[in-house]
């Protein structure tokens, strides 16, 4: 117990009174509505905090947990006696567009950014190649980690790296095939590595084209 108090005045000294919450009810951040409360529940703002979180957790040997949109979680009654590290949209949805030519671009994802959500940015860009998440429910970060698809071939068919912080706290960059994924999952969910970004390679396609395949996509789920 000692540890906690200790960990969480070292929090209230790392982050802002709007970044942590304490005994926040995990069922306002799950999709099912269930789940009791996180001892300490914190969003941060860039990698910095996220690494200075997670060493203050492994100095104080409390445990914490990675949660993205919550929308595969089931979390007891009892709540969690931990850290929360939320990696949502209103903190990691970055989206950065580059150009490698007229057919070929690189998008560099906030891990926090819904599947949704980026999969209709692809589309208003006229990229192929991210039409069958469009109804995951969920973040890219955590449809990485246990290799999310719908029908087709999901997130990873045109992923070239992600962005991932080590349970030691430390910063790295991974290339698709060091990621290890096998059919829902990867060695990111085995590892409990932090995705903090991704990068996608996506061709030029027709839009009307693209678009069709989302709306096929959501008539086959419903
Ligand atoms: C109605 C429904 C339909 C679904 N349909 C499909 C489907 O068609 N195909 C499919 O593949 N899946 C499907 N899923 C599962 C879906 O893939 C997951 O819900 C989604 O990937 C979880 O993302 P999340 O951000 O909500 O993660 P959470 O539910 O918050 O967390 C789930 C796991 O991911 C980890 N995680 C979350 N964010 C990160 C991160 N940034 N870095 C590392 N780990 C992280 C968490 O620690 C946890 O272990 C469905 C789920 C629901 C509820």
């Amino acid at each position: 117990m000692n540890n906690m108090i200790d960990l969480i005045n070292n929090i209230k000294n790392t982050l802002k009174n709007d970044e942590y919450i304490e005994n926040e009810m995990m069922k306002k951040h799950t999709t099912f509505r269930i789940g009791g409360p996180a001892k300490v529940f914190v969003k941060p703002k860039n990698v910095n905090q996220i690494i200075e979180i997670i060493n203050l957790c492994n100095k104080h040997n409390v445990s914490y947990f990675i949660l993205g949109n919550g929308s595969n979680l089931l979390v007891s009654d009892s709540g969690y006696m931990g850290v929360v590290i939320q990696i949502h949209q209103y903190n990691f949805s970055n989206l950065e567009v580059i150009k490698n030519d007229e057919n070929n671009y690189i998008l560099r994802v906030g891990a926090g950014m819904l599947m949704r959500n980026l999969s209709i940015e692809a589309s208003l860009l006229s990229l192929e190649g991210l039409e069958d998440i469009i109804d995951i429910p969920g973040t890219v970060g955590g449809g990485i980690s246990m290799n999310a698809s719908f029908l087709g071939t999901g997130l990873i068919k045109p992923l070239r790296k992600v962005k991932i912080i080590t349970p030691e706290g430390v910063l790295i960059e991974l290339t698709k095939e060091e990621c290890g994924f096998y059919h829902r999952g990867s060695i990111l969910r085995d590892k409990k590595y932090l995705v903090i970004e991704a990068t996608f390679e996506l061709k030029k396609g027709n839009k009307i084209k693209i678009q069709k395949t989302m709306t096929t996509n959501t008539e086959k789920r419903y």
